[in-house]
C-alpha cells in the first residue's frame, strides 16, 4: 500500500498547513525564533512526526484544539501533548466518530494509535500561552461549544486565530456530537472571540484549506443568536446513528451553517 502523507504549504510568515485525507482535521505548524508549535495531529495514519521534521528542526510542542480523533489521532507520535483537561475526556467519542469516516484498514491503524498511552498529557486553560521566541506568543482561549474541551489559539505575530471545529465553513459547525454543549454556551464562546476580533487577521479553522475572513465569525454569531431567538432559517436534518439521537436542524446565516438539536438550545 502506498504510504499516506500530507500536502503542506506556507499560509503566512512561519505558518504551514498540513492537509491530508477528506474529513481529517487540518494541522498547523507555527514557527517562532526558538521553538515551534504543532496544532493538532490529524487521524494518526501517517508518519506526521517525520513530515514535520522535513519542515522545521526547532524544538516542537504539540497542542490539540479538542479531543476528537481527526484532530488528536497522531498524538502518540509525540512524547507530550497540551490540551484542555475536558478534551482528554472526549476520547471515546472521538474514536466512534473516526470509525464513520475512515476505511476499515485505516480505522484499525488509527484505533491502535489511539489506544497507545505513551504520550504525557499536559493540561492548559484560559490565558496559557506558548512562547515561540522572537516575540511570537500563542495564547489559549477556551471556547467550549462543539465539545466542552475546545480551545482556540491566537498568534500574536500574524493575528491568525486557530479555531479547531468551533468555526468551519467547508462543513457544518457541529453542535450535535454527544458531548456538544447547548447553542447558548457556543454563542458565549463566539461572543468572547468577537469582543477581541478587531485585532484578528483571519481564522484558520479545523477543516478549511485557507484562512477565513473574520466576518465568518460574525456570521456564526448571528446564526447562533437567531437559533436562540427562534428566528433562524432552519431545516430538519437526520443524523447518522453514531450521533445517538438522530434528530437535528441546520440553520444558515451568511457563510455559516450550524447543526444543532432543538432540544439543546439552552
Ligand atoms: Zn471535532
Amino acid at each position: 500500500m502506498k504510504e499516506i502523507t500530507h500536502d503542506h504549504k506556507k499560509i503566512s510568515n512561519g505558518i504551514t498547513i498540513f492537509q491530508g485525507m477528506d474529513n481529517e482535521g487540518k494541522i498547523y505548524l507555527i514557527e517562532g525564533k526558538t521553538a515551534a508549535l504543532l496544532i493538532d495531529t490529524g487521524f494518526g495514519v501517517t508518519d506526521l512526526a517525520g513530515e514535520i521534521r522535513t519542515v522545521t528542526g526547532l524544538p516542537l510542542t504539540v497542542v490539540n484544539t479538542h479531543g476528537h480523533g481527526d484532530h488528536s489521532g497522531g498524538n502518540n507520535q509525540f512524547s507530550e501533548v497540551y490540551l484542555h483537561e475536558r478534551a482528554a475526556r472526549e476520547a471515546g467519542e472521538a474514536l466512534e466518530l473516526n470509525k464513520t469516516v475512515l476505511p476499515p484498514d485505516l480505522w484499525s491503524k488509527a484505533e491502535e494509535a489511539y489506544r497507545s498511552k505513551t504520550t504525557v498529557q499536559r493540561f492548559i486553560s484560559e490565558r496559557f500561552s506558548f512562547d515561540l521566541g522572537g516575540g511570537r506568543k500563542i495564547e489559549v482561549v477556551e471556547i467550549p461549544g462543539h465539545t466542552p474541551g475546545c480551545i482556540c489559539l491566537i498568534d500574536s505575530m500574524s493575528g491568525l486565530v486557530f479555531t479547531g471545529d468551533c468555526l468551519v465553513k467547508s462543513m457544518d459547525i457541529l453542535l450535535v456530537v454527544p458531548s456538544s454543549l447547548p447553542v447558548t454556551a457556543y454563542l458565549s464562546s463566539m461572543e468572547k472571540l468577537l469582543d477581541r476580533s478587531s485585532r484578528f487577521a483571519g481564522l484558520c479553522t479545523g477543516h478549511d484549506a485557507a484562512p477565513l475572513p473574520v466576518s465568518f465569525l460574525c456570521d456564526a454569531v448571528v446564526c447562533a443568536r437567531q437559533i436562540i431567538a427562534g428566528k433562524a432559517a432552519a431545516a430538519p436534518v437526520e443524523l447518522p446513528a453514531v450521533y445517538g439521537d438522530t434528530a437535528a436542524c441546520r440553520a444558515v446565516f451568511g457563510d455559516a451553517s450550524i447543526l444543532y438539536r432543538p432540544s439543546k438550545i439552552c
